[in-house]
This record gives C-alpha cells, sequence and structure tokens, in this order.
C-alpha cells in the first residue's frame, strides 16, 4: 500500500513536471514592488504583473509597502538579496530610491519604473506608464462637458485637488488639466471659489481619500456658504470618494442642490458604482492589462541583451536623465461608455458593477 501511494505520487509529480510548459520558471527572478493594497488598482496591477511573468517562464516576487517609504526600500533591498535579475517599481515616494537602485546598479540589475517615474537617480532603465498629461487633459475635458462649460458662459464655480506631491504623475495630470482649464478660467467662465490653485495648495498626501475630505469641507465653509459649487477637478477615484461624501454632508445631491461635475481616476469599481448612481460623474479608465504587458515585453527584452520598444523619448526627465517610456492611452468613462469600455473588454462583469 504504502510502495503503491509512492509510486502514485511520484508518477503524478512526473506527471506536473512534464506538464509544465517547457521553460517555465526557468528565466530568474522578478521583483515586483508596488506600493499599496488600499487600491484595487494596484491589487489588479500586482495581479497581472505576476500573472503575464509567470506565463513567460519567469519567478515573481511581488510585494506590497502599505504606503510606508522605509517599508518599500527593505522589500526592495530584499529582492536584490533574493538574486532578482529585474526590478519593477511603482514607487511610494519618487524620490527616495537613490541609494537602494545604486546597490541594484551595482549588481547588474535592471530597473523598470511602473506607472510613476522614479526620480533623481540614473539608475532607472526604462518607464512604462499611460500618457500622465493626457489623464489630465481628459479630466478636465470631462469636467469642461459635464458643466456645459464648453457651450454655455457660466460662471461656473469650481475647486481643484491634485494628487501626491511626492509621485511625479500628479504634476503632470494637475498640468494636463490646467492646460484645459486656465482657458477658461481666464476668460471668466470658470471660477476657482478658493482662490486655491497651483500643486503647492491643491495636493493631497499619499492621495488620501480622508485628507480630500477634510480639504473639501473646509473650502465648503469658508467659501460656499453663499453660493454653490458646480465642479470638483478630482484626479483619483479614492480622493473622488472623499470629496463626494463632503458634499453630501452639506445637502449636495438633493433639493435644489445638484451634485457638482466631479470627476476621478481608476475605474474603481465603487466609482463606477457612484457614476451609475448619479453622483461621481466620470473616471479616468487605465487598462492594467495593457500596462502589465508592456511592462513584461520591457523585462523580456533586457533580459534577453535587446533594446525594449518604447514610444517617448523625450517626455520623462528624472532629474538625473531623459528615461525611455512606453506611454498607453487613457481612456475618458462616464455614464454614456462604462458598459463598451469596462464590461465588453473583460475588464470588469458586468455583475461587479450592476
Ligand atoms: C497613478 C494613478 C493613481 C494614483 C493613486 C498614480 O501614480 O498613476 O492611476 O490613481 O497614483 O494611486
Amino acid at each position: 500500500m504504502r510502495i503503491f501511494k509512492y509510486l502514485t505520487t511520484a508518477a503524478m509529480l512526473a506527471g506536473l513536471a512534464f506538464a509544465a510548459p517547457a521553460g517555465a520558471q526557468e528565466k530568474g527572478l522578478v521583483g515586483v514592488a508596488m506600493p499599496t493594497k488600499s487600491s484595487a488598482r494596484w491589487i489588479a496591477d500586482g495581479d497581472n504583473m505576476v500573472k503575464v511573468l509567470q506565463e513567460r517562464g519567469y519567478k515573481t516576487d511581488l510585494q506590497y509597502a502599505e504606503d510606508d517609504i522605509p517599508n518599500q526600500l527593505s522589500q526592495i533591498e530584499n529582492m536584490i538579496t533574493k538574486g532578482a535579475k529585474v526590478l519593477v517599481i511603482a514607487s511610494i515616494d519618487g524620490t527616495t530610491l537613490s541609494d537602494v537602485l545604486q546597490q541594484a546598479a551595482d549588481q547588474k540589475i535592471k530597473v523598470i519604473a511602473y506607472d510613476r517615474l522614479i526620480r533623481d537617480t540614473p539608475n532607472v532603465d526604462y518607464y512604462a506608464t499611460f500618457d500622465n498629461f493626457q489623464v489630465g487633459v481628459q479630466q478636465a475635458t470631462s469636467l469642461v462637458k459635464g458643466l456645459k462649460a464648453d457651450t454655455e458662459a457660466g460662471p461656473f464655480y469650481i475647486e481643484l485637488f491634485g494628487g501626491s506631491p511626492d509621485d511625479n504623475n500628479a504634476f503632470f495630470f494637475y498640468n494636463g488639466a490646467m492646460s484645459v482649464l486656465q482657458p477658461l478660467i481666464d476668460k471668466g467662465t470658470l471660477i476657482v471659489g478658493s482662490g486655491q490653485t497651483g500643486m503647492d495648495k491643491v495636493a493631497t498626501l499619499r492621495w488620501d481619500g480622508a485628507t480630500a475630505q477634510a480639504r473639501m469641507d473646509a473650502i465648503l465653509s469658508s467659501t460656499y456658504a453663499d453660493k454653490k459649487l458646480n465642479g470638483v477637478l478630482s484626479p483619483y477615484d479614492g480622493i473622488s470618494i472623499g470629496i463626494l461624501s463632503s458634499l453630501k454632508g452639506v445637502g449636495y445631491g438633493s433639493g435644489d442642490m445638484p451634485m457638482p461635475v466631479v470627476t476621478g481616476q481608476d475605474a474603481e469599481v465603487p466609482s463606477v458604482k457612484s457614476i451609475l448612481a448619479g453622483e461621481q460623474y466620470s473616471t479616468i479608465f487605465k487598462d492594467t492589462r495593457d500596462l502589465a504587458k508592456v511592462t513584461v515585453d520591457m523585462v523580456d527584452a533586457v533580459m534577453s541583451g535587446k533594446e525594449p520598444t518604447v514610444n517617448d523619448t523625450k517626455t520623462y526627465e528624472n532629474g538625473k536623465k531623459v528615461v525611455p517610456s512606453y506611454l498607453l492611452k487613457p481612456v475618458i468613462v462616464d455614464k454614456s461608455n462604462w458598459k463598451q469600455v469596462l464590461v465588453d473588454s473583460g475588464y470588469y462583469q458586468e455583475s461587479q458593477i450592476q
């Protein structure tokens, strides 16, 4: 009986080994450092990266740092110690990785910045991301459309929220948005009621929804006691949720106080539901499946000594060099196209949304 069991197990193991795709897990270890699990987008990013890397024969070490910078540093050091051949990093603070990336460079480990640019170091080889300026343009375009500020004279009262000031993307989103909004502000069609403009005034550390909610509360009580707010530029769904809850708290979304037009980013499930419920106006969809694929193509190329495909070699100056980049296209999602963009593409099941 015992021998039979042994033989069966051995046969099963042999079968398994035989069944594994040729070359699987043989191409070496790739470390994937993600910022936080507090936002669904990064969970999807991590899952997609592991899936595609493993399909292509890599071992993976995926770590989340819960937005804690020292934690992310030690996770990356660990990946180096474990013998990673390539590091794929979505940084928390893009300026804090210089020392650990020097260690990586000393050991000839290639580094790919994932979604967020890593700054102030020459030791970042490539950057895979979305067209971040365009994200901001799309957010503002959607805000203008929701307000009808492209066809009506207004004035419309708006407020501006920015992302985390330690994330290079936040500046691209803000600048992209202002390229659309500033001309309308100059014309008087849009008025920033609080007068708070510029990333030094509107940024939201760590993209934190509660921080944004507190700022919205303060602005509503200082500025909107005797007039109505019409729209809010929000750079990320988690921030939009905080803003919406502040707005609801003072009565917007009922009676004679229509919900202001609020933008977002990442097409996270609670925000898509909010769009269907008529609260959040829009979001920006960035297909993390495509980002994973582009990034793993870069990994494959550097591992075989080839040049990865890039489509931008000018934009992403990180303080030490221009990092060759691949920029994917973001897509505006609102009530009119959510099904087509998010469900027909297989990104979500319809049952997740409604
Ligand atoms: C990403 C956005 C995300 C934000 C907050 C940015 O770096 O590009 O997609 O909304 O971080 O997580």
